[in-house]
């Protein structure tokens, strides 16, 4: 769905010139690369620390082990401790929190953002549960900023961390403030079809907090600050010099991309307004309400149409979509044997809804405008 040559053509002088460079210095581990892109991150986020790592994943797992060692003086979280997260999202949110040692306890999504719905959080905060949750683990979805004010107020009166699955959101804001820099900590990930993509996996925990930037630290470095003398049960999880590198360079590119990807969501939303069978995303851009909105994914939900139907007359007319998500974390094995699951589900019916009907389509910044006009009226053509 996503042509990554494109990018690379267009940035091939920078992007050979940089790993020329590694190739000449030979520092392949924490090389000045590392350093460098941790900076002009925390700079670019306005946050006290970035701190690179191996995965998206991996950020999520750190940050949470670090609250665990931070607020119990203990590895991990005990299975006990609830972490309220969506059930519509990556797969790797969901478990994170298991390999931090605590429990995922879902809340349902509002249908019109596809992010958690804060009103469902205060719901769940209502109930028994409520005195064994730790924090709130909520995903800018697509990349779109979840309501983090609502999430902010709940976890200030209940006493919760919150840790924000950044992922998708790379450049999104939120009343004027990035991403990743509202939360104890934003969880990153450079995977190659991300907004911010290496030429491999990497990740960043983006923080402002003293204690968990140092235990992070050691955490991706086996351990310790000693390497041969560790203090906690550590990882090798540190970010390639290379993908520094690499991203170094692409994220010059980072806020073009990111309006090209709004200037082709407009254009979408505007053809597809009068549909009957979509739901058009709702783009919000860091105006009166601060949702800022960097269409990591364009995403339909077809209403009262076969979705298959529907990606198989695409694929015929040479149009890639993907589903992101068909199976909700919730409707996993890991998760039904470990999570916390209202028993007969019916309070993830929105995340239900959206698993059965949403479909993305290609949002590539260096996509043409033909292509664009391709995509559209081929669907027009289908549905109208
Ligand atoms: C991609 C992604 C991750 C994991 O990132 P990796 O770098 O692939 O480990 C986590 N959460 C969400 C929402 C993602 O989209």
């Amino acid at each position: 769905m996503l042509d990554l040559r494109l990018e690379y053509e267009y940035m091939k002088e920078d992007i050979d010139a940089a790993i020329q460079k590694c190739l000449e210095h030979q520092r392949w581990i924490l090389g000045p690369e590392v350093a460098e892109l941790e900076e002009r991150m925390a700079d670019y986020l306005g946050v006290k620390y970035c701190i690179g790592c191996s995965s998206g994943t991996d950020a999520l797992v750190l940050s949470l082990r670090a609250l665990a060692i931070k607020h119990k003086n203990q590895e991990y979280w005990d299975r006990d401790d609830l972490i309220i997260t969506t059930p519509f999202t990556f797969t790797a949110t969901g478990d994170a929190i298991l390999r931090a040692g605590a429990t995922p306890l879902f809340v349902d999504i509002n249908l019109n953002t596809y992010n958690i719905d804060p009103e469902r959080i205060n719901e769940a905060l209502k109930t028994p549960l409520a005195k064994r949750v730790v924090g709130i683990l909520p995903v800018h979805l697509y990349g779109k900023c979840c309501e983090i004010g609502e999430i902010i107020d709940l976890a200030n009166k209940h006493d919760l961390f919150i840790v924000e699955d950044v992922a998708q959101a790379f450049g999104g804001t939120w009343n004027g403030k990035k991403l990743g820099s509202i939360g104890s900590s934003g969880c990153f990930s450079f995977f190659p079809s991300k907004n911010l993509g290496g030429y491999g996996d990497g990740g960043m925990v983006s923080t402002n907090d003293d204690e968990s930037a140092e235990i992070i630290k050691m955490l991706l470095m086996h351990g310790g600050k000693n390497k041969y003398d560790v203090k906690h049960i550590g990882y090798n999880s540190r970010l390639d010099t290379l993908q520094a590198a690499i991203l170094l360079v692409k994220i010059k590119y980072l806020d073009e991309f990111n309006k090209k990807r709004v200037e082709i969501a407009k254009i979408y939303n505007e053809s597809f307004q009068g549909l009957e069978d979509v739901a058009i995303p709702s783009i919000m851009l860091g105006s009166d309400e601060g949702l800022g909105h960097v269409f990591h994914q364009y995403t339909l939900r077809l209403i009262g149409f076969e979705r298959d139907t529907f990606q198989k007359h695409l694929i015929n007319e040479g149009i890639a979509t993907m589903v992101y998500y068909g199976i909700p974390l919730h409707s996993m094995e890991i998760f039904q044997q470990l999570a916390v699951l209202e028993k007969n589900n019916t309070r993830l019916i929105n995340t239900d809804i959206a698993s059965d009907s949403v479909i993305s389509l290609p949002i590539e910044p260096l996509q043409d405008i033909s292509t664009t006009n391709m995509i559209v009226e081929t669907i027009c053509n289908f549905l109208e």
